[in-house]
């Protein structure tokens, strides 16, 4: 079967991963959440008193990275994989706005990415993937047959974070969560090592006004018309 790469990279909160596992879906593909990766190696970072920014508590962590063990876990009766760090299920504790608040600092650590990004390539080596993060179209896969670069307005994206922390219990103000979607991207975009940016041939895709069934047909489209040349020219 023709099998392809999909790479969907973007800004925080544009709805990456709900498109990314309506596509692994129809596709039949792998999903693999990058964020949640950083996410799980800033959580061991706050747990170990590793965050803070100073070059002490940089090279500790560097330092103890060999420790950090990670793997996706298929939960069955969610129809998608969790994150394990250490073999605990972590899926929970990686969604917080602490996490959220600390996490584009840790994933500017070079060596941080270094590990990240080799196990990253090793997920997707027989392709049948849709991995979605900041640097997928541009660093992990930048042979992928599709690139998706999402954006939307700062106001809706946090909204839609503020309703899924709210949702899940946590108490938060809206003002909270715009400032930490601001101050991840102004990071993630700003950052030494593989900056959040558009691939040169990624699609940009802007759903600030589209809704989830229209975002969904438009992006299936494109990978059927990509996996139908690839077969055709195979
Ligand atoms: O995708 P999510 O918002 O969960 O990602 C959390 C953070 O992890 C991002 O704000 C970014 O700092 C970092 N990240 C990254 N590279 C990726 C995926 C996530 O730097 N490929």
């Amino acid at each position: 079967m023709t099998k392809i790469t999909i790479a969907i990279d973007g800004y925080s909160s544009t709805g990456k991963s709900t498109i990314a596992k309506q596509l692994a879906k129809a596709l039949e593909y792998v999903y693999v959440d990058t964020g949640a990766m950083y996410r799980a190696v800033t959580l061991y970072a706050m747990r170990n008193g590793f965050v803070g920014g100073s070059k002490d508590s940089i090279s500790l962590l560097c330092d103890s990275l060999f420790k950090v063990k990670l793997h996706f876990g298929y939960n069955e009766a969610l129809g998608y994989s969790e994150m394990y760090l250490n073999d605990e299920n972590v899926e929970k504790e990686i969604r917080t706005l602490e996490v959220s608040k600390n996490v584009s600092r840790v994933a500017e650590i070079q060596e941080v990415r270094e590990m990240l990004v080799e196990q990253q390539k090793e997920m997707g080596k027989n392709k049948g993937i849709v991995m979605d993060g900041r640097d997928i179209g541009t660093v992990v896969f930048p042979d992928a047959e599709l690139k998706i670069f999402m954006t939307a307005s700062a106001d809706k994206r946090a909204y839609r974070r503020y309703k899924e922390l709210l949702d899940k219990g946590e108490k938060v103000t809206y003002e909270e969560v715009l400032k930490n979607v601001e101050s991840r991207d102004y990071i993630d975009s700003h950052r030494e090592f593989s900056p959040l940016r558009q691939a040169e041939d990624a699609v940009p895709f802007d759903n600030s006004d589209m809704g989830l069934d229209e975002q969904f047909d438009r992006m299936y489209n494109f990978a059927l018309r990509i996996i139908e040349k690839k077969k055709k020219d195979a």
